[in-house]
């Protein structure tokens, strides 16, 4: 899990003396952009490290999900704060491959690889992404376009934001809903 909130602070500064500097911008893994594609609120729940229910039937589901999430950070390839799946090159060009056991989150999977992108254009390496689901014989292409880069910039900006929030986002109706873990928490 990445460092408890911290804000990067960005737009703060009032005073003249004695001004308070601001802390630098934690890394974000790619498993918060993964979750933050699902529901801010459960970001936030795990930027302040609460925890589901063990009991609650639906964590099974909930791990389901996080090993998706999670699977990369068993890889040595590391780029900022995330480690990458498969790195290699294709016509000359790099390709960073996330491989995925389904695509039901597809929307989580490619803010998570445009991430991985970004990364590695802002260390001056441009790479184009795929995403890959052997078991649905499967594949995507990522291209870190304009519209994607902004996405995960907004993405990145919000989730320090939440980082520092003393509370969290109201509960809102998501497609997980029904199987999050953290469903009674939310709801009951
Ligand atoms: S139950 Fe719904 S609103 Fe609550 S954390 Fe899970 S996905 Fe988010």
């Amino acid at each position: 899990m990445d460092g408890h909130p911290v804000d990067d602070g960005a737009g703060s500064g009032t005073g003249t003396t004695g001004a308070l500097t601001a802390p630098a911008p934690f890394p974000l893994g790619g498993t918060l952009l993964w979750y933050y594609a699902v529901c801010r609120r459960e970001v936030w729940l795990m930027l302040h490290a609460i925890n589901p229910d063990e009991d609650d039937p639906n964590l099974e589901y909930g791990r389901f999900l996080q090993a998706q999430a999670y699977r990369r950070e068993k890889k040595e390839f590391q780029t900022g704060g995330s480690k990458l799946d498969i790195v290699t090159r294709a016509g000359g060009e790099l390709l960073v491959v996330e491989v995925k056991k389904s695509s039901r989150a597809l929307e989580s999977a490619r803010l998570q690889l445009a991430h991985y992108l970004l990364e590695l254009e802002e260390r001056g390496v441009r790479a184009r992404g795929e995403l890959r689901f052997p078991e649905e014989r499967r594949r995507e292409a990522v291209v870190l376009d304009q519209g994607l880069r902004d996405r995960v910039l907004a993405a990145r900006a919000d989730i320090r934001r939440l980082a520092g929030e003393a509370v969290p986002p109201p509960p809102a109706r998501v497609q997980w809903c029904g199987k999050c873990a953290y469903a009674e928490f939310c709801w009951s």
